[in-house]
């Protein structure tokens, strides 16, 4: 018999945590490594740096692996540096200080479901946009004090971290985390073991292990399923972030909603308010149906319960954004939910369909977010628009600009992303109040006492150290991807501190239009080469693995800042995350964003900028078109030109060229005996002072209860009062209505409009006697007249209310003295609702049946 060569069994491995052993006057600062706090207070940040600034560098400023590794020596050394030990002190009492508030009664309490939290680099949990949102979000919930709980996932590979090969194509490389190393503790049950939620599938259960991030005050949940309980096929639910196909995405859904809902029952937490934010936690609110249910309520009853405490924010217009299912595959995981809400296969999954009835539409998450929750929110004024555009096929009989989506403009957390530099500033010439009242635009202007000198000093150290960085970061990293080590160091040489810097870094989608700026090469050439006034762009972005289009804009980029004429003037920056973007949006002079109109829902790194001097040059869509004012930043127009995107295009690089050569380049050279340019001085303290104040995560915050939570909050106690008395009511009411809306009809109409058309500021009667089938005043009419407006669209004109003016038996009579005030045409007929002073909105219950007008009068 031939000796086997090679044999060896597979290892099991596991993870096995081994603490470092910090003397007791160092324990504090594992206290700390261990709640996100560190990573919005600087003093917290300079203290760990200083422990050992070559080691905090090379774990990339996570402090719980800097103080595993930090040597013994260093640690002697650190205990006997009087300094240093009273920095630690002072910054430990800072922590307990904020530690020990507690949580806002006054306000409604939140659940916050979210697939992605972006805090730090240290935690990669996050893609982009949408988690740095949810990140910045429970961190201002922190500071404003008020009593929310977080849910996501503990991912083992997360995003990807990106570098460029050679010829400037994408490398995704998915590192895995060891999750001991990380800023998060394990959440223990009762007796002191590892906490395991067990979440229901098909015929099965996964078994989830609970992480809790200390965000502040504030606890994040993640739940990990990559453990030894779960099956192969089921280990990679938390794997890897938008990846994995569209079962693994339905699996992902299911663990965040419905394993979500399981974890905070296993914690004992209830919230007032569930918000979903993005469709994938819709699921939440099938469990949280479930469980009324299962405390006896109907489903309609508990269908009141839940959308009165549910609310979902959705994050864009984009249609790869929401998430469709086969009916098969929705069915393998979902088929036995039907009955435990006691209602038939097809209104279950009608529940994700636009047309109920329509067999052929997949189940849209986002479709069943807006069927169970009460409220929806698009995350800018154009995007809440073009929401209630969106979804308006879901309430038929109303027109788009009727429904109740709303919105509330996304900002950024104030001291995450403020540089130090520019936080001594504002402590300096802002009011002391201004931690706890940073919205207040008034506080702000107090950046108009600031010397001009001041300013141009904190935007040039700040541009040093972003230079620094990029300089640290070429040496260390980029080089050996980038290759020919020759043309590094001209690049690196060539890097101008005196350029006017301006950054392009966000998400690589084609919409996002980073080519842009590429329409005329010569013409580009010639801005950045000018001897006497140096420009510099950089980009960084990462696209996704799948998106090829996108990987072709950064691997065009990439090309041609090799060119030899855009060599160190144009500058791609490989892996754009946390870290490198709070030195962008700090270092760079000018923050340029082109998206195609209307499709950027929001943005927020724009915002960013504006929290550190730097000005927007950007299209007119999400926030900008809210946030721009003129001399505090260039806009471009927001009316679209071309119908053809092509020449739109054209025409917006034009737009660019031309704002830079005549009017920005200028600007910023124009400098005086100092070498400080006061123009530029003055947009960027017209842009702190009136438009960063309106950005900042406390005001997207209070927005959230001013619109949203307060009501929701005290409709949902009205509701659930007294054995859910209400909640029932109105199930009981609607049902009814139901049951008897085909049946209600019109008995008699008439009025008095002359056939051949009325006249303006004549009085005309319509009147309707409507049979409400026994109901009581359950209906209401009204006029509905329409026009086409200068685009040849048609929308509402007016809406004429009818007044009921009497009873007998069953019927009811309405009626309406209407004046017409404006000559012209108009399309009109009449809407008949139910009406209940207890709904939220009509959408809440959309009946509509559309009645004739009366025959004209002859
Ligand atoms: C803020 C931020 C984003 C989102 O920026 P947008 O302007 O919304 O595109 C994406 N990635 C990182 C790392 C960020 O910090």
């Amino acid at each position: 018999m031939k000796i086997k060569a090679d044999y060896t069994n597979t290892p099991t491995w596991k993870d096995l945590t081994v603490k470092s052993n910090l003397p007791e006057q160092l324990k504090c600062l594992d206290e700390i490594a261990h709640n996100m706090w560190w990573v919005w207070n600087y003093e917290a940040r300079d203290l760990f740096r200083d422990l050992d600034p070559e080691l905090y560098h090379e774990v990339k400023h996570n402090p719980v692996m800097l103080l595993e590794r930090l040597s013994f020596a260093r640690k002697e050394e650190v205990l006997k540096d009087k300094e240093l030990m009273k920095r630690i002190k002072s910054v430990y009492n800072q922590f307990r200080k904020y530690m020990d508030v507690k949580p806002d009664a006054k306000r409604p309490s939140v659940a916050y479901f979210c697939m992605e939290y972006g805090m730090h680099s240290a935690l990669k949990i996050y893609s982009g946009g949408l988690g740095m949102l949810a990140g910045d979000y429970v961190k201002e919930a922190s500071d404003s004090n008020v009593d929310m709980c977080a849910v996501g996932f503990l991912y083992r590979f997360g995003y990807f971290t990106q570098s460029l090969s050679m010829d400037g194509q994408q490398v995704a490389n998915y590192e895995s985390q060891n999750f001991g190393s990380l800023p998060i503790e394990r959440q223990l049950d009762k007796d002191g073991n590892p906490m395991v939620v067990d979440v229901p599938y098909t015929n099965y259960q996964v078994h989830a292990y609970v992480w809790r991030v200390n965000v502040g005050r504030v606890k994040l949940y993640l739940l990990d399923t990559d453990n030894e309980m779960n099956s192969d096929f089921d280990k990679p639910i938390t794997h890897s972030l938008y990846g994995g196909d569209w079962e693994n995405r339905l699996k992902q859904e299911i663990l965040l909603g419905i394993g979500g809902m399981l974890l905070l029952k296993k914690l004992g937490i209830k919230k007032d308010i569930y918000h979903c934010n993005e469709g994938h936690a819709a699921l939440c609110n099938l469990q949280r149906l479930c469980d009324y249910i299962e405390e006896g309520l109907t489903f309609n009853q508990a269908l009141e319960l839940v959308r009165a405490s549910g609310l979902y924010t959705v994050h864009t217009p984009v249609p790869a954004g929401h998430d469709y299912f086969e009916e098969g595959l929705f069915g393998k995981y979902m088929g036995g939910y039907p009955q435990k809400l006691g209602i038939s296969w097809d209104e279950f999954i009608g529940m994700g369909r636009t047309n109920p009835d329509d067999h052929s539409e997949k189940f849209c998450m986002s479709t069943f977010a807006c069927n169970t929750c009460q409220e929806v929110n698009g995350v800018s004024k154009l995007h809440g628009w073009v929401s209630q555009k969106m979804f308006a096929p879901i309430w038929n009989g109303y027109f788009p600009e009727e429904n109740h989506v709303g919105y509330v403009t996304n900002g950024v957390h104030f001291p995450t992303w403020a540089a130090t530099e520019w936080r001594k500033v504002y402590a300096k010439y802002f009011d002391k109040k201004f931690m706890s009242d940073q919205s207040n635009e008034e506080i702000w202007h107090g950046i108009y006492n600031c010397p001009d000198e001041e300013v141009w000093e904190t935007r040039m150290a700040l541009k040093k150290k972003l230079f620094d960085y990029i300089q640290k970061q070429f040496r260390e990293t980029w080089l050996k991807n980038q290759g020919d080590p020759s043309r590094v160091v001209t690049l690196l040489n060539s890097m101008n501190p005196n350029a006017l810097v301006i950054g392009f870094c966000r998400r690589f989608a084609t919409y996002k239009r980073a080519h842009l700026l590429f329409t005329d090469l010569e013409r580009l050439s010639k801005i950045v080469n000018d001897p006497e006034h140096p420009v510099m762009f950089l980009f960084a972005g990462k696209a996704h693995p799948a998106d090829g289009a996108g990987q072709g804009l950064i691997k065009m980029i990439y090309e041609i800042s090799q060119r030899p004429e855009f060599l160190g003037k144009i500058i791609f920056l490989e892996d754009y995350d946390f870290l490198l973007a709070r030195r962008l949006v700090s270092g760079v002079d000018i923050w340029m964003n082109t998206p195609t109109r209307p499709l950027e829902a929001s943005g927020t790194s724009g915002e960013k900028a504006e929290m550190n001097g730097v000005v927007n040059l950007s299209v007119k869509d999400g926030w900008w078109l809210e946030g721009y004012r003129e001399g505090a930043g260039w806009a471009l127009t927001e009316k679209r030109t071309y119908q053809t995107q092509g020449y739109q295009d054209q025409l917006d690089a034009a737009t660019i060229y031309g704002l830079l050569e005549n009017e920005i380049i200028p600007l910023y050279y124009n400098k005086n005996e100092q070498g400080i340019s006061e123009g530029w001085v003055k947009v960027i303290k017209n842009s702190i002072a009136q438009i960063a104040p309106h950005y900042t995560m406390k005001r997207q915050l209070d927005d959230y209860y001013d619109r949203f939570y307060t009501k929701q909050a005290m409709r949902f106690k009205a509701l659930a009062k007294d054995d859910n008395r209400l909640a029932k009511e109105i199930a009981q009411w609607k049902e009814t209505v139901a049951e008897r809306w085909d049946a209600i009809h019109v008995v008699a109409a008439d009025w008095n409009f002359p056939a051949g058309g009325g006249e303006a500021g004549s009085k005309y009667t319509l009147r309707y006697v409507i049979d409400e089938q026994g109901l009581d005043d359950a209906v209401a009419l009204e006029k509905v007249n329409l026009c086409t407006d200068k685009d040849g669209e048609e929308r509402i004109f007016s809406i004429e209310p009818l007044k009921l003016v009497g009873k007998e038996g069953n019927n009811y009579t309405f009626e309406a003295t209407l004046k017409p005030q404006q000559a012209g045409q108009y399309k009109s007929a009449v809407r008949m609702y139910p009406k209940n002073t207890n709904l939220p909105h009509r959408q809440d219950f959309c009946y509509v049946k559309w009645l004739e007008l009366p025959a004209f009068n002859n």
